[in-house]
């Protein structure tokens, strides 16, 4: 972050900190208009610091003028049956609204504080514009996911996603920042980036002297059509650290238990040489998936990396974790039909301590802990 907008975001902090106190949060269903998109939220000196879910999907068919996208292959995909069903969402001409007021509601009855809502940017042909038709399957426009976050502020943070082959890179970030992003989502294999290739430097470079922490989908990718999964390999995110970037490798390198590619070691490798390197537990929580939170805790040098993140909407399953929590516990987690509490709730039953949950806010503040917990 450089000096200028270090100050900007410290005066915002000043004019916000107040109402951010544990269990004193502003309730509001929307904003003014004229109200800028608020800043991350950060604790004032003594108060608890925020539990922030790290990892929280905004999605839509592009209903209400939102400007999402969703192609043919995507409709068809098992995810997307799976998830309308869980969500109870149906194409009724106001999906994209349901989902967010869905959300939204869910935030609000749960544990978590706030929820950082990622945006998804499309894939880039040659000449950096978008590919709508060809390969593009899914989009959600940062403009729609900065309106979401400014009218629910009790709940939402933004995170924007840039691919950065697109033309406007640079005006991008420029712009996401000064709407208050210190976030920003790269997902590789859908986006047909491979993080290590040279001429995204400039990009990292850029994010890093902005402030912007930098996102990574690391790991198999089952949900979309994608290139290919060596692009989700950790160790590809070494120069993006070289650039001086804070770097979340979300997902933490790892796969379903039968997926063959397995990149966790890399992440303990390189984050012993790079302490800006950090990861989250998002759908580590999900079912195929039940080696990947005990491996992380069974790794006491990584733990104090960890971030919480949910992947909402893909639901943790208790069931799985049968053999490492009492019966009682797992019943009631399968009866928690919140998704972000229920995510929350089993990964503290699990052993993820509560720095976990605090980290990402200390991060968004340029104030990272890593104290082993
Ligand atoms: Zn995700």
């Amino acid at each position: 972050m450089n000096a200028h907008s270090r100050r900007h975001f410290l005066q915002v902090l000043g004019a916000t900190s107040g109402a951010l106190g544990f269990g004193s949060l502003p309730r509001a269903q929307s904003a003014p208009a004229e109200v800028p998109t608020p800043a991350p939220a950060h604790p004032a000196p003594g108060q608890t610091p925020l539990r922030l879910d790290f990892h929280v999907h905004l999605f839509g068919v592009g209903d209400g003028g939102t400007g999402c996208r969703l192609s043919d292959s995507q409709r068809r995909h098992v995810n997307y049956f799976y998830l309308t069903k869980l969500l109870s969402l149906a194409e009724n001409g106001r999906m994209d609204q349901d989902y967010v007021a869905l959300l939204a509601q869910s935030v609000r009855t749960s544990s978590i504080q706030r929820v950082l809502l990622q945006a998804w940017d499309s894939r880039y042909d040659e000449t950096g514009l978008p590919d709508w038709t060809r390969t593009t399957s899914l989009y959600i426009p940062n403009e729609y996911m900065f309106r979401v976050v400014r009218e629910h502020p009790d709940v939402f943070l933004p995170c924007a996603s840039i691919n950065p082959k697109r033309r406007d890179w640079k005006e991008e970030v420029d712009r996401c920042a000064e709407k208050g992003a210190r976030l920003v989502k790269v997902h590789p294999p859908t986006m047909d980036v491979d993080p290590r290739e040279p001429r995204f430097r400039p990009f990292y470079r850029h994010c890093a002297e902005r402030g912007m922490t930098l996102m990574f989908h690391t790991g198999a990718e089952h949900a979309a059509d994608i290139v290919n999964t060596e692009v989700c390999d950790v160790a590809r995110l070494e120069p993006a650290l070289e650039e001086g970037g804070t770097v979340i490798a979300a997902h933490a390198g790892m796969g379903n238990f039968f997926d063959r590619v397995d990149y966790f070691p890399a992440l303990v490798e390189l984050a012993r040489r790079h302490p800006r390197l950090y990861f989250d537990n998002s759908v580590l929580a999900t079912m195929f998936r039940w080696r990947n939170l005990p491996r992380i805790l069974d790794t006491p040098e990584i733990i104090g990396r960890a971030i919480h993140g949910s992947d909402f909407p893909f639901p943790a399953n208790a069931a799985v974790f049968w053999s490492r929590l009492p019966p009682a516990t797992v019943t009631s987690l399968l009866e928690e039909r919140n998704l972000i509490e229920r995510d929350y709730q089993l990964k503290r039953a699990l052993g993820f301590p509560e720095a976990v949950f605090t980290r990402g806010a200390d991060l968004l503040t340029g104030n990272p802990s890593r104290k082993p917990v």
